[in-house]
């Protein structure tokens, strides 16, 4: 049988623990402080997070401004944007981090393993031939924030270059 590989399962990567009683998500979207939220852009009905415990350096996650658990429950043009973005870093991955593949994905639900299941996101990160037996040798690694945070400034000032300056959400 042929196993489908699947990073964004891991358990390491699916530690982004909801703060008590809240949403990380609407947390990050509500917040005004970006640099630590790591929120690298701000669209009309999406905006664009990094991973606070990335696969590869370069993991981001598409997430919809509304809180919804799945893109049924969504709308065409917040569904729309979320492409767009993705596409978008993608290109990105590509050309600034000389990605050589991206993975993109979603968990829809915690029997698809889902570390936040009550909002939905889009997963899109970096691949480079032989990283599976680069991350299996170091899979305790964190990546220290002053590279989160060099990525996500890396991340903002290119997704403005593609996509013009950001703007002020609202659902
Ligand atoms: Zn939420």
């Amino acid at each position: 049988m042929k196993s489908l590989f699947t990073p964004w399962r891991y358990p390491y990567l699916v530690s982004e623990n909801p703060s008590a009683g809240g949403c990380i998500f609407c947390d990050a979207l509500g917040g005004g402080d970006d640099a630590t939220s790591l929120v690298a852009f701000r669209a009309d009905h999406n905006f664009v997070i990094l991973n606070r415990y990335p696969y590869t350096n370069g993991h981001v996650m598409i997430v919809p401004n509304a809180h919804v658990a799945s893109p049924a429950a969504s709308t065409p043009i917040q569904r729309a944007e979320m492409m767009d973005l993705a596409s978008a870093c993608e290109t990105i991955l590509r050309q600034r981090f000389r990605a050589e593949g991206v993975n993109m994905g979603m968990n829809l639900g915690r029997a698809a393993g889902a570390g936040i299941d009550a909002h939905y996101h889009l997963h899109v990160l970096p691949r480079w031939e032989g990283d599976t037996n680069f991350m299996a040798a170091t899979a305790d690694t964190r990546i220290i924030p002053e590279d989160l945070s060099e990525t996500r400034r890396r991340f903002s000032a290119a997704l403005q270059e593609s996509l013009g300056a950001p703007r002020r959400n609202d659902v």
